[in-house]
């Protein structure tokens, strides 16, 4: 688990906790090249709308990759910073960075849906759950911000149709285009 650590200057209006591979980045399956990025179309603009706003920014990746030896922490590292590179809106981006290495079956520490980078972020930043969102593509993602219990979106740019993700419906999720729609939606 890599957890950086960033002060913020805004004045704080609540938070988004992001998964990366299909909600910034096009999900390329195990990324290790940082060549390979590429931004999911209005990743950029979400991100500053969400930023201008006083939200604080999360990334938090799931990268099994590492915990099944296909690449290294350095690699995912590597990946990131190309990604912020490509966003282009200064660095370092995010407040902070939760990587989960885990692979399934291997220990869980952080990987989602464990909330558990979620809620320690929330408490050393003294955020309240209403004030949290967290948005992915997937079904660990709706499963860590249930856990957590923080508001949850979901985006249509991963490799999951949302409509196979029983939570959405029983939890009356919403489901977003892209992530930039989500964000349009932020006030
Ligand atoms: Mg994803």
């Amino acid at each position: 688990m890599e957890i950086e650590n960033r002060k913020s200057k805004i004045e704080i209006r609540g938070a988004l906790f992001l998964d990366r591979d299909g909600t910034l980045i096009i999900d390329k399956v195990y990324l290790a090249d940082p060549a390979g990025v590429e931004l999911i179309p209005g990743a950029a603009d979400g991100l500053r709308r969400a930023q201008a706003l006083g939200y604080l920014l999360f990334l938090f990746t799931n990268q099994s990759g590492i915990g099944r030896g296909l690449h290294t922490l350095e690699d995912t590292l590597r990946v990131n910073a190309r990604m912020e590179e490509l966003l282009g809106l200064g660095s370092p981006l995010f407040t902070a960075v939760g990587i989960a290495p885990e692979a399934p079956g291997q220990p869980v520490e952080y990987r989602k849906p464990s909330p558990r980078f979620i809620l320690e972020q929330m408490k050393q930043h003294n955020l309240e759950p209403e004030q949290c969102w967290m948005v992915g593509d997937s079904a660990v993602d709706v499963g860590a911000a249930l856990a957590a219990d923080i508001n949850v979106a979901v985006v249509r740019t991963g490799k999951v149709d949302p409509a196979t993700i029983p939570e959405i419906a029983a939890n009356f999720i919403p489901v977003y285009p892209s992530f930039a729609e989500f964000a349009a939606t932020l006030s």
